[in-house]
């Protein structure tokens, strides 16, 4: 059977953070499953995070009026995108599992892995307008986010004083991984580890080495299929009538995003929903 490999994008300044030892656990892990695992240092290779006009080769299609989305989409078709994007894209291309490993920053990742997005992650390489969401391009790759935070969970609940963490994970989870067609599996959050004793630090680094080992069996988040969409610009890729009919007698939405203006389903960005057939 070939060799499956994992991708580690990895954002922090330090060898010595937590962030790194959560890093180690899933390499060791995955290393230990048979994986062979890729790991993008994003701090030590110096990953450049702004999108420009350097990241394309050659002449530009319309250099009055640089758009990065058009340029880098036609450098890629033409093999003319820079070589860090490129040597970062081959990675993804051979990645069953990407893992984003990361300190929360802003509610979001660090600029850098921001940047790794912005970059790598583009037009036509790793989406398109007929290529998206459960059509995605990585339909048969799945990514998750492991991160830390400053912050105690219950500050990140409902009635916390940040909010729902469902409502912060889903630009990232919806609008980058499950865009780009991941399975998103369900985040790994270490909660405030600066905060806690070395014991539950320790335990923390227990449980996500568990993780790791089950991770292949995992189910993904619950996402809400294009079929119910009308994709079309003249429907304005909005819920088809009978499927919103369908859903009126529900107590919920569909997903955080797709509220359609009830109760968020619990969890819907946390917690895989369990197997309807188990
Ligand atoms: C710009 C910015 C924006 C931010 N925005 C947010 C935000 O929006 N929300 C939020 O919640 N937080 C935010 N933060 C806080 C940030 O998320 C936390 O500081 C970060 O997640 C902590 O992770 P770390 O890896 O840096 O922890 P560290 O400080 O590196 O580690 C925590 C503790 O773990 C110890 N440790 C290291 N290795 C091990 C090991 N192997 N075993 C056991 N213990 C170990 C360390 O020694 C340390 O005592 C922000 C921070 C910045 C700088």
């Amino acid at each position: 059977m070939a060799q499956k490999t994992a991708l580690i994008v990895y954002a922090h300044q330090s060898p010595a953070s937590f962030n790194a030892a959560a890093r180690d656990v899933a390499m060791q892990e995955l290393a230990a499953q048979g994986y062979r695992v890729l790991l993008s240092d994003l701090y030590a290779m110096d990953f450049r995070a702004s999108a420009t006009q350097d990241d394309i080769i050659g002449d530009l299609k319309t250099p009055g009026h640089f758009q990065y989305g058009d340029e880098t989409m036609s450098a890629w078709k033409e093999g003319r995108l820079c070589a860090d994007i490129v040597a970062e894209q081959r990675k993804v291309e051979e990645a069953e599992l990407v893992i984003f490993q990361f300190p929360l920053y802003w509610f979001s990742v660090p600029a850098i892995m921001k940047g790794w997005m912005d970059r790598v992650l583009t037009q036509g390489f790793a989406f398109s307008l007929t290529n998206m969401y459960d059509n995605g391009v990585f339909k048969d790759k799945k990514a998750m986010l492991s991160f830390t935070t400053g912050a105690i969970q219950s500050m990140f609940k409902p009635d916390g004083i940040n909010g729902d963490i469902n409502v912060t994970l889903w630009p990232l989870q919806n609008g980058v991984l499950h865009f780009c067609g991941f399975q998103v599996l369900a985040p790994q959050i270490f909660w405030g580890p600066a905060h806690c004793p070395p014991a539950v630090r320790a335990a923390m680094l227990d449980g996500w080495r568990a993780r790791v080992k089950g991770l292949s069996e995992e189910r993904p988040l619950t996402f809400a299929p294009c079929d119910l969409f009308d994709l079309s610009f003249r429907g304005g890729f909005r819920l088809w009538p009978r499927a919103r009919e369908e859903r009126e007698s529900q107590g919920f939405g569909i997903t955080t995003g797709h509220h359609l203006g009830k109760p968020l389903p619990p969890d819907n960005q946390t917690r895989a929903h369990p197997d309807p057939r188990s």
